[in-house]
């Protein structure tokens, strides 16, 4: 197998993990991952159970295209992001249950639980309504984006990023959980919010969270 084929056949496990997972639903949201000065992305409107490597579409980031099929219609918002964030190197779209619902309130989530962290900082930011597809829900988007590595779209979805697909594959599924805590939260009063001092502490802890290798002490490394 090439490297596009192997990375595109890696595209389709994840969406198929996350469809497994009940994260996204049938034929919405899409998935990219970086590639040869541009990105591998998803095709559009197809089922990724009926998706072999082939149906993957390259594209650059001098706008050339290459694949037998259409691109998914958000390859505006994984191109500006994954150009302007070398960090990143995968980004994941869904219509998730839960993320969705909070998006409809056009409404941030605050930090109403320390893994809100794990996005990048005290909040995960809410765009305002556009159009899907468009180049203003992509500048929304990267707006939204800042300092950060998911957003939710208003009235459409969740955004998420990642250093790799499988580190965006997991942070995916911890933003729908968060977002099903807040929303269960929320049914029962309005939650005791974190201060930006402790979200810090947090995320300075977080830098280091996983990377036991050299365990120095029960606190070592944490
Ligand atoms: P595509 O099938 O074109 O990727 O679109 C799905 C979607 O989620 C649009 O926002
Ligand atoms: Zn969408």
């Amino acid at each position: 197998m090439s490297g596009r084929n192997t990375l595109g056949q890696a595209l389709i496990d994840a969406a198929l993990l996350l469809d497994a997972k009940g994260v996204n639903q049938g034929m919405s949201g899409n998935l990219s991952a970086r590639c040869d000065n541009g990105y591998l992305i998803t095709p559009s409107g197809m089922a990724y159970d009926q998706c072999t490597p082939d149906d993957m579409v390259w594209m650059g980031f001098d706008g050339n295209v290459n694949g037998r099929r259409k691109p998914s219609s958000e390859w505006r918002f994984h191109h500006d992001i994954l150009a302007s964030r070398p960090e990143i190197g995968a980004v994941i779209h869904t219509h998730s249950r839960f993320a969705t619902t909070l998006a409809c309130l056009q409404r941030d989530i605050p930090a109403f639980h320390y893994m809100i962290a794990m996005a990048g900082g005290n909040s995960i930011r809410c765009t305002p309504y556009a159009t899907f597809g468009t180049q203003i829900l992509s500048d929304l988007a990267l707006q939204a984006l800042q300092e950060r590595k998911a957003c939710l779209l208003g009235n459409h979805g969740l955004i998420v990023l990642g250093e790799t697909l499988q580190r965006a594959v997991a942070l995916t599924i911890e933003v729908e959980a968060l977002c099903e805590m807040y929303w269960r939260t929320l049914q029962i009063g309005q939650p005791i919010l974190l201060s930006d001092a402790e979200m810090a502490v947090v995320q300075e802890k977080f830098k280091h969270y996983g990377s036991n290798a050299q365990q120095s002490g029960p606190d070592g490394n944490q």
